[in-house]
C-alpha cells in the first residue's frame, strides 16, 4: 500500500457499546477524518437494525473516497472476524451474527472483533507496536482487557476469548463479576468497582462518578490516590503474571483509565517489577494518551489489517476488501457512485 495516499480509499470503524455507538472514518494511513457518537439500546429487540440505520447514516454523509469495509469492535466474544457472532455480557448479546447482518443490509466488507484485539492491531499497524513482534496491550476503563500480540499476529485463541485477563481470578471470595463469577481482577480495578470503592470510603459522594475520582485524585485527595494506587497494586501483580507466561517485549497501556495512571502507578510499578522472574524485570510499559475516537479508530484498523493478513484471519471478507483497494486504488480510477 505504500505510495497510495491516505485520500485514496477509506475504512469505518465503528464502537459498539450498550448504550452508544461511536464512528470514524479513516484514510487508509488509519488517521481519523470525520467521527460521530449516537446514542444506542444495546438490550432492545431492535439493536441491529437500529445500528445498520445508524451505519447507512454515517457512510452517507461521507466522503467520496471508494469505502473499503466496516470494522467493528465489540466488548465481547467473536468467533471469527470475518463471520462475526457475537456473544457479550455486555450487550447482552447471545450469538447475535453481526457480521452477516450489516454485510446483508450494507452490501459491504465486514471485520468484526473483539475491541481490544482491535485495538492490538491498530497498535500493530500504526501505533508503537509497529517496532515489535511480540507484545501487550492492555486497556484499563470500564472494562480490563488485554490483546495479545505474538509474532507479528494478533492471538485470538480458539474461539476468539484470548486476553481477557479481566476474568483472571484474583481472590477467592471476592465480589461478583460481571462474567458471574467471583473475585475477577476486573471486579476490583474496573471502572464500577473503583466508583463503588470511593463511594463506601466516602471519597466522593452516593452518585459520584469516576470522573470526580479522577478530578480529586488529581487535585491531591490522598484517600482517591489511594484507591488509584491499591488498584495499579492488583494491575501489577496480575500483569507481572501474564508477562511471566506470555514473554513480551513491551507492553503498551491504553484506555480511558488511563487519565489517572499517575496515580495507579504508585501501585503499579513496584507490584509488577517484584512478581516478575528476574529476567523480565526490565519489561518496558508504555502508558498511551487516549482520545475519544480510539476505540473506534481500531475498529477501522480491523479494515486497514487486511491487506498484510497473511494468515487470513479476516477470511473471505478480508479478500473482499483487498479486491475493493486494488479495484479502486488503480491510478485514474473513479470512485464508486
Ligand atoms: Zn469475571
Amino acid at each position: 500500500m505504500l505510495g497510495v495516499t491516505s485520500a485514496a480509499a477509506r475504512a469505518v470503524g465503528v464502537k459498539v457499546v450498550a448504550d452508544h455507538v461511536a464512528f470514524v472514518e479513516v484514510g487508509i494511513d488509519g488517521v481519523v477524518v470525520r467521527s460521530g457518537t449516537e446514542p444506542f439500546d444495546a438490550f432492545s429487540t431492535m439493536a441491529t437494525s437500529t445500528l445498520v440505520g445508524l451505519l447507512r447514516r454515517f457512510i452517507d454523509g461521507g466522503s467520496d473516497a471508494p469505502l473499503l469495509g466496516i470494522g467493528v469492535g465489540i466488548p465481547g466474544n467473536v468467533d471469527e472476524q470475518g463471520d462475526g457472532v457475537v456473544d457479550s455480557t455486555q450487550l447482552g448479546w447471545n450469538q447475535v451474527p453481526l457480521g452477516a447482518i450489516l454485510r446483508r443490509a450494507l452490501d459491504l466488507p465486514v471485520v468484526v472483533d473483539n475491541n481490544v484485539n482491535a485495538l492490538s492491531m491498530a497498535e500493530r499497524l500504526f501505533g508503537q507496536g509497529r517496532n515489535y513482534r511480540d507484545f501487550l496491550v492492555v486497556t484499563i476503563g470500564t472494562g480490563v482487557g488485554a490483546g495479545v500480540v505474538a509474532s507479528g499476529s494478533v492471538f485470538r485463541g480458539h474461539a476468539g476469548g484470548a486476553g481477557d485477563i479481566g476474568h483472571i481470578p484474583v481472590v477467592d471470595d471476592g465480589p461478583v463479576c460481571q462474567c458471574g463469577n467471583r473475585g475477577c481482577l476486573e471486579a476490583f480495578i474496573g471502572e464500577s468497582a473503583l466508583v463503588a470503592t470511593a463511594r463506601e470510603r466516602g471519597v466522593i459522594s452516593a452518585r459520584g462518578t469516576i470522573d470526580m475520582l479522577s478530578r480529586a485524585a488529581a487535585a491531591g485527595d490522598l484517600a482517591a490516590q489511594t484507591i488509584f494506587g491499591e488498584a495499579g497494586h492488583l494491575l501489577g501483580r496480575t500483569l507481572a503474571g501474564v508477562i511471566n507466561v506470555l514473554d513480551p517485549e513491551i507492553v503498551i497501556l491504553l484506555g480511558e483509565g488511563v487519565v489517572a495512571w499517575t496515580h495507579w502507578s504508585f501501585g503499579f510499578e513496584p507490584a509488577l517489577r517484584a512478581a516478575l522472574v528476574p529476567g523480565k524485570r526490565g519489561i518496558p510499559i508504555a502508558v498511551e494518551t487516549w482520545q475519544d475516537d480510539s476505540w473506534a479508530q481500531g475498529a477501522a484498523a480491523l479494515v486497514l489489517a487486511t491487506p498484510f493478513d497473511a494468515d487470513g484471519v479476516a477470511g473471505e471478507q478480508g479478500r473482499l476488501v483487498r479486491e475493493r483497494l486494488f479495484t479502486h486504488t488503480r491510478a485514474g480510477e473513479a470512485p464508486p457512485t
